[in-house]
């Protein structure tokens, strides 16, 4: 057993426990309290000294395989759609060895700054053996994508075959099939994801180029579209917003988890809670991108169940989730720190799927982050979505 003291513990589910300890047994926590407490365990204590210990971070939603495209956001002309032909421009040409390096190191990246689990999204498929090298849980989202109709049979054919081979029972990670977005989603092949259980996980109302293309079928992602040689396909715009879009196809699941929704009103919201979608919330990428950003309180108080992302390299700067919860914090200083923390936390394991994970307690994993400080911090909570707080997988 191994017992560890530091000045701070925040079980995420009870409030922060100054001087607080946590005893690991194997692989699971055994006890979590103050010194004295009841059962409290015997044993050596391993002091982390000043700082705060939390459960490991989870990151709802990123692209490990776009992580050589680093830089993206600062090189792509201005705008959403810019960026998007800027990523399909850049992602091709790297070589397969460029794209594992450049995915290996983002794992580190991830391990190195506190993060334990990772919604990964992916396209390829490509890298599972690098993610069950790796420390991290990981939840891939086998994303799909074709805006072309008369493709969405083949589409689903071959992603059936490559999940067959992704779901060998020896592998840690967990494929699920997802959807890109409904801009770039037919819905022909949504309706057959649907038909196959999914989506799992979707970008959904990121951009105003978005919300505009189903609301008039018009504007720069049509002309995109056109661009791409898709301006045959026949598409008459919902006139809704992306989300209603994505629900009237029967896409927006219990559990699933959607990315960004900053273009979103009071009844998205409320439709949102409804159906049981997770919000991944990812603001240094909506900030790079300058989509916006998404209306946290407005989703809180509409019961919508929120977590946090990075989302890629080729739109955040790094993958330090931690960056993310200063961010939230800063565009909304209103907001109770305790909720941005079970954000990065708590919620992302609840999206993911991992109850294990997300709160210090008996029985969860051990699977914890430290967050060192110069002094014990006062308010715990307020320090770590401060943007002075850096996050570190636990000393051996
Ligand atoms: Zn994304």
């Amino acid at each position: 057993m191994t017992i560890y003291s530091a000045s701070w513990v925040v079980p995420v589910t009870r409030p922060p426990i100054p001087g607080g300890r946590v005893a690991i047994e194997g692989r699971h926590v055994s006890w979590v309290g103050r010194p004295g407490d009841p059962g409290e365990p015997r044993g050596r204590v391993h002091d982390l000294g000043p700082g705060v210990l939390i459960p490991g971070l989870v990151n709802a939603h990123c692209h490990l395989e776009l992580s050589h495209l680093a830089g993206l956001a600062e090189r792509a002309p201005a705008g959403f759609v810019p960026w998007v032909e800027s990523l399909m421009a850049e992602r091709g040409p790297g070589s397969a060895e460029e794209v594992r390096a450049a995915t290996r190191r983002a794992i580190r990246q991830l391990e190195s700054t506190g993060t334990v689990a990772v919604g990964d999204v992916s396209n390829a498929l490509a890298h599972l053996d690098l993610l069950e090298e790796s420390h991290l849980r990981v939840v891939v989202f086998y994303e799909l994508l074709g805006w072309d109709p008369g493709r969405a049979e083949r589409i689903l054919a071959g992603a059936a075959d490559v999940m067959a081979l992704a779901a060998r029972p020896e592998l840690r990670t967990r494929v699920k099939i997802a959807a890109h977005a409904p801009y770039s989603v037919s819905p022909a092949l949504m309706a057959g994801i649907v038909r196959r259980g999914g989506p799992a996980a979707m970008h959904l109302a990121e951009s105003p180029e978005e919300t505009r293309f189903l609301a008039q079928g018009d504007g720069a992602w049509r002309a995109f579209l056109g661009r791409r040689g898709l301006g045959h396909v026949p598409f008459e715009a919902p006139g809704v917003s992306p989300v209603a879009h994505v629900d009237a196809m029967g896409g927006l699941r219990e559990g699933m988890v959607a990315a960004h929704c900053v273009q979103v009103d009071e009844a998205d919201c409320a439709l949102l809670a409804r159906r049981g979608v997770f919000v991944a919330v990812c603001p240094r990428s909506n900030q790079g991108l300058r989509v916006g950003m998404a209306p946290v309180r407005r989703l809180l108080a509409a019961g919508v169940r929120l977590c946090l992302g990075t989302d890629s390299l080729a739109s955040a700067p790094t993958l330090d989730l931690m960056a993310d919860m200063a961010l939230v914090q800063s565009q909304f200083p209103e907001l109770s720190p305790e909720v941005v923390v079970r954000m990065a936390t708590l919620g992302g394991a609840e999206a993911l799927g991992l109850p294990e994970l997300g709160a210090i307690e008996p029985g969860r994993s051990a699977e914890l982050a430290f967050v060192p400080a110069s002094g014990a911090p006062p308010d715990p909570l307020r320090f770590l979505t401060s943007g002075a707080a850096q996050a570190g997988p636990l000393p051996a």
